[in-house]
């Protein structure tokens, strides 16, 4: 298991615990656990990318998890319909860095909401480059202007 060292490293890492809610403490870091359901967009490209960014995390010694539970925010709970907590696709733990891997299927409401909130989105699949707001939305139209900007 890997060394949980600094006060400041130990409360990130209890901020966040892995599917099916057993504590960080009995778990094995830098384990990658994929699903496998296209309905939730569990796509390969989307479960791949985790490995991706694992690769990365273990080259440079960093602590990771992957399809990490936290409290979800309120802002949270509405966007993302979800009741208690919000799964977050990757963290880099040494960076205390989230990332989300976010495919085709989800809205640029979303993909704005992580970036507002210092999350990292990495778009699987084609991408654009909104006309507007100069951000990279994943490909849903050809108008060339994201959802977000679109509705203002
Ligand atoms: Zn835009």
């Amino acid at each position: 298991m890997a060394q949980l060292k600094t006060k400041e490293s130990l409360s990130c890492y209890r901020k966040y615990h892995p599917p099916g809610g057993s504590n960080i403490q009995t778990i094995k870091l830098n384990a990658i656990f994929i699903q496998n359901s296209l309905k939730k967009g569990y796509t390969k490209e989307h479960e791949q990318m985790k490995f991706d960014l694992a690769w990365e995390a273990k080259g440079n010694g960093e602590n990771f998890l992957t399809e990490a539970a936290r409290s979800a925010t309120d802002e949270e709970r509405e966007l993302f319909k979800v009741k208690k907590d919000k799964i977050v696709d990757f963290v880099n733990l040494s960076q205390q860095q989230e990332y989300e891997i976010v495919n085709k299927h989800e809205n640029h409401k979303e993909v704005a909401y992580y970036r507002r909130r210092g999350i990292v989105p990495i778009i699987v699949g084609e991408t654009f480059v909104c006309k507007v707001c100069n951000y990279k939305f994943p490909k849903k139209n050809k108008k060339g202007v994201c959802d977000n900007c679109k509705n203002e």
